[in-house]
């Protein structure tokens, strides 16, 4: 009988505040893992009790990122798999809410026997589960816990590590904790009080650290370094510092200087790990200091919330290492975009981006854009609500239907240009049925589906001749066929279809003019960017008037 796979598990952690960077250095070493030739996976557990983040607003929780197998996830891995070059599935982000959920059914169908039900045992060996589950399989499971410790929340999830720690043992766990070193400018110090507290913190809890990453904007020397491993008990060589950098790449390389690997290697008995990192390496260098530039609009609406295009604007970056060009952002307000200033907006660009967004606000500003970008010849890329609103312009700008609408924005609209299908097959397979009069919950079509790709078109070009690929969704109208055939007499045409359903369109006779129904951006990894993307940056760098 073959033994199955043991799992070593590095679980991380935070401290001080939030919003330190914990998933890129969890993405960090889970990279230098990968390319050292081990199965690397990561876990994202989130003490928040929303079931998911789909339905949480931007303002609170950035972007939604949507895995292939169509669940709605933290951002947190859009780095993972942008860094690690991976699909990860439903399996690798897991809350509270979701936890409780399953445990609460669970119950109810009588499965603990009539048992109390309480946090210790039932809530957090249910933690503990999922992540065994998500550990299957691989080398290594990097498990980062959301939230900082200290939490009331997180006290389950640090109550599951714990105890995993004991039932495991000495080589198949270890904890990193990540901490701010603040610099006091005053007195001129970084200092490493927080770091000593927050450790303490953790201890109360029963973990101790076994390396600790010090964020901070200043260099940390060997003296405060050695500081802190004495004050919260670890080794000397397991201080790790992780300083305010250009890229967030470079982390792994930076890590990898500081011989991050060897002291995991030797805790988690995982013999000798030789790393090449020299192709990332040369993407970093052309990420920070890249020969060629263009300037794309990014025309949308919470653009204060630059958080919640994280894919987009991390896809752009990775087109850009591969053109070795920087692709500077113009963000430009759609509200403040009208008929007679959108020249002034828009002039000097080398490339119009509408993403992809929800309800009403600011779409007069995004269509101005895209007529500007369809008359003036520059390359435009319309992901999403962009493909929807570019066939809306068309239709009553080319087309001449005046009173062209979405149903999202007017559900009586006579011209439903976009339009809500009924039903549809879900990823799953399983059949989804939406309603006029509820088109919310639940019913949004999610994840990965093929696209086939019509030949000799731009789409084609940009795929590399693929007949059919495969890109991620996350929204619920629909483009409606009804009005295809008017469309490709004047020249828009369809590009893209998989089961019926209108997937890209694209301008005949204009340089670079493609809808997609899809996020490419949800794809595009630094080591592997997004084929649409590249070709968008491609045109641009070509428009350079
Ligand atoms: N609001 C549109 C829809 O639901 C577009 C969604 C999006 O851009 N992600 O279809």
């Amino acid at each position: 009988m073959s033994k199955k796979k043991e799992t070593k598990y590095i679980f991380v952690t935070g401290g001080v505040l939030s919003s330190l960077g914990k998933g890129i250095a969890s993405a960090s070493i889970a990279t230098l893992l990968k390319k050292a030739g081990l199965k690397v996976s990561i876990l994202k557990a989130d003490p928040y009790i929303n079931v998911d983040p789909g339905t949480m607003s931007p303002f609170e929780h950035g972007e939604v990122f949507v895995t292939d197998d169509g669940a709605e996830t933290d951002l947190d891995l859009g780095h993972y798999e942008r860094f690690l070059d991976e699909n990860l599935s439903q399996n690798n982000n897991f809350t509270t809410g979701k936890v409780y959920s399953s445990v609460i059914e669970k119950e109810r169908k009588g499965e603990y026997l009539g048992k109390t039900i309480q946090v210790i045992p039932h809530i957090v060996n249910e933690i503990v589960e999922r992540i065994k589950k998500a550990g299957e399989g691989n080398d290594v499971l990097i498990v980062e816990i959301g939230g900082t410790v200290g939490d009331i929340e997180g006290l389950p999830f640090l109550e599951a590590i714990r105890a995993m720690r004991v039932e495991l043992g000495r080589f198949d766990t270890i904890n990193v904790h990540l901490t701010l070193v603040p610099y006091i400018k005053a007195a001129g110090e970084l200092k490493t009080k927080p770091t000593q507290h927050s450790v303490g913190e953790l201890r109360r809890i029963g973990i101790s650290p076994d390396m600790i990453i010090c964020r901070s904007e200043m260099p940390l020397n060997r003296e405060l370094k050695d500081k802190i491993a004495s004050s919260c008990g670890v080794e000397k060589r397991c201080v790790i510092e992780s300083p305010d950098s250009r890229s967030i790449y470079k982390i792994p390389l930076l890590f990898l200087q500081q011989d991050v690997l060897t002291p995991i290697s030797e805790m988690l008995n995982l013999g000798e790990l030789k790393v090449d990192m020299s192709e990332w390496d040369s993407l970093v260098k052309r990420v920070i200091a890249p020969t060629n530039s263009v300037k794309i609009a990014f025309v949308g609406k919470y653009l204060d919330l630059k958080e919640s295009y994280k894919s987009l604007t991390e896809a752009l970056i990775h087109a850009g290492a591969n053109l070795d060009t920087r692709v500077e952002i113009k963000w430009c307000d759609s509200e403040r975009i009208h008929e007679d200033n959108v020249e002034e907006h828009l002039k000097n660009i080398d490339g119009i981006l509408v993403a992809g967004g929800f309800g009403s606000r600011g779409v007069e500003g995004k269509m101005e854009a895209i007529k500007y970008a369809r008359i003036n010849n520059i390359p435009y890329l319309g992901i999403c609500l962009g493909m929807q609103l570019a066939m809306i312009e068309f239709a009553k700008n080319i087309l001449k239907i005046e009173d062209a609408n979405s149903a999202e924005f007017n559900v009586d609209t006579k011209n439903p240009i976009i339009y809500l299908i009924d039903e549809f097959i879900d990823n799953s397979g399983k059949k989804q049925i939406r309603t006029r009069k509820s088109p919310l919950g639940g019913t949004m079509r999610l994840g990965g589906y093929n696209c086939n790709i019509k030949k000799d078109s731009l789409l084609s070009k940009a795929y590399g001749g693929a007949k059919t690929v495969r890109e991620r969704h996350r929204h619920r109208y629909e483009a409606n066929p009804k009005y295809r055939e008017q469309f490709e007499q004047k020249g828009l045409i369809v590009s893209g279809e998989s089961d019926g359903l209108i997937e890209a369109i694209e301008l005949k006779n204009h340089p670079f003019f493609i809808g997609v129904q899809f996020h490419p951006e949800f794809t595009s990894r630094l080591t592997n960017p997004n084929p649409i993307i590249v070709s968008f940056i491609d045109a641009a760098l070509k428009n350079i008037r």
